[in-house]
């Protein structure tokens, strides 16, 4: 029999600070990956999309730019963010523009404790705290909505209305349930705060009694987001797959990823799970401009990205070896110096290649 060969078009978007360092270094993994592997290929063109471009043009995204992304099977991003364009201009002028036409809508965020590496938490090892959260990444409080009146009166008044559309919520929640689903413990827990928010969130809450009824497979529980934060310090193992709204899945994955010992590990996926357009791939880390150009930038954030990315395309395989690989390293103690080690980008992945020699 022939064998046919798979292959994939993969758009880069290196962007700023750290971005161009941590996406060339997975680039470079990728290609071993591939290579090793065999049985696909990848093919990769880079978007110089910036906020120098920005500063040059005005815009992020030139004219025609979406058209041309939307002809890949992935999108791979490295970071937006500069210190002299304003937060809210570079998110929504980069970021969210790919992640609302695309309607990338569900965000996807495994934390893990890897081997060799330490939590804060004083009991937590590897294996004790292994989540994936899933962000509803549509609508919500960031749905943009509301207003201000009667600037700067001692009566001003703000208003930021937060959105929920039963057609988001189910999609969001089966989305959620189909997540946990696949994991080995099935357990999913449903964070919402309807004590206090007694309309979006007890929509949430009503919804995902009623998906759940689809899903008497996965074992599901309720949590109000205050006291998620204490259990998930408190008692991490009780937990696994996670899904919040849009601002509470927004902190509750940076509390993650902080317990999970390093924002340079973590990897966060924006989805469209019908697969109508591409999906994004990001290491959640910022484009760091403090350590930027230093070559001691943590790139396994974008390693697991590429793995999240393998996985998404089919190629489960691969990234499940790719992250040994990338864990057996990491146990060795080869880190960057936000984990505690010494070693710079270049030399984790250079080790990563290496032993990725080893696991095929
Ligand atoms: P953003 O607004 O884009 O999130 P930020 O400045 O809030 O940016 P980061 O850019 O993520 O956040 O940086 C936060 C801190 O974490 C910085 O001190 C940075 O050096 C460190 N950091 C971020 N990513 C990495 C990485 N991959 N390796 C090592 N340190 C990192
Ligand atoms: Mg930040």
């Amino acid at each position: 029999i022939a064998l046919q060969t798979r292959k994939y078009s993969i758009a880069t978007i290196p962007a700023d600070g750290i971005g161009p360092e941590v996406i060339s270094a997975g680039i470079q993994v990728l290609c071993k990956v591939s290579e090793l592997d065999g049985s696909f290929e990848l093919e990769f063109e880079e978007y110089d999309w910036s906020s120098d471009t920005y500063k040059k043009t005005g815009k992020y995204i030139p004219d025609g730019g979406l058209d041309k992304l939307k002809k890949h099977d992935a999108i791979l991003f490295g970071a937006v963010g500069a210190p002299d364009v304003p937060d809210h201009i570079s998110l929504w002028g980069l970021r969210l523009a790919i992640c609302q036409p695309f309607q990338q809508y569900a965000n996807v965020r495994p934390t893990k404790i890897f081997r060799g590496t330490r939590s804060p938490l004083r009991n937590a090892n590897h294996g004790d705290l292994d989540w994936v959260i899933v962000r509803e990444n549509s609508e919500g409080e960031y749905a943009g909505q509301g207003g201000r009146s009667h600037r700067g009166q001692p009566w001003e008044t703000a208003t930021e209305v937060s959105i929920f559309s039963r057609h988001a919520v189910e999609r969001i929640l089966k989305f959620a349930f189909e997540t946990a689903r696949k994991r080995p413990r099935k357990l999913l827990t449903v964070v919402t705060k309807s004590n206090a928010q007694r309309n979006g969130m007890v929509l949430w809450d009503e919804v995902a009694a009623e998906i759940a009824k689809q899903f008497s497979d996965v074992k599901w529980d309720k949590m109000l987001v205050d006291a998620m934060t204490c259990r998930m310090v408190l008692d991490p193992k009780s937990l696994d797959t996670i899904v919040a709204t849009n601002l509470h899945a927004d902190i509750l994955s940076d509390l993650a990823a902080a317990l999970a010992g390093s924002i340079g590990i973590a990897p966060t996926s924006n989805l469209d799970p019908t697969r109508q357009n591409p999906s994004m791939f990001e290491p959640i880390h910022g484009s760091a401009f403090d350590i930027t150009g230093k070559g001691v930038a943590n790139p396994v954030a974008t390693f697991w990205t590429a793995g999240e990315m393998l996985n998404w395309l089919g190629e489960d395989e691969a990234a499940r070896k790719m992250m040994e690989a990338v864990e057996a390293v990491t146990e060795r103690g080869i880190v960057t110096r936000d984990l505690g080690g010494s070693v710079g980008t270049k030399e984790v992945t250079d080790a990563v290649c290496e032993e990725l020699g080893r696991v095929f």
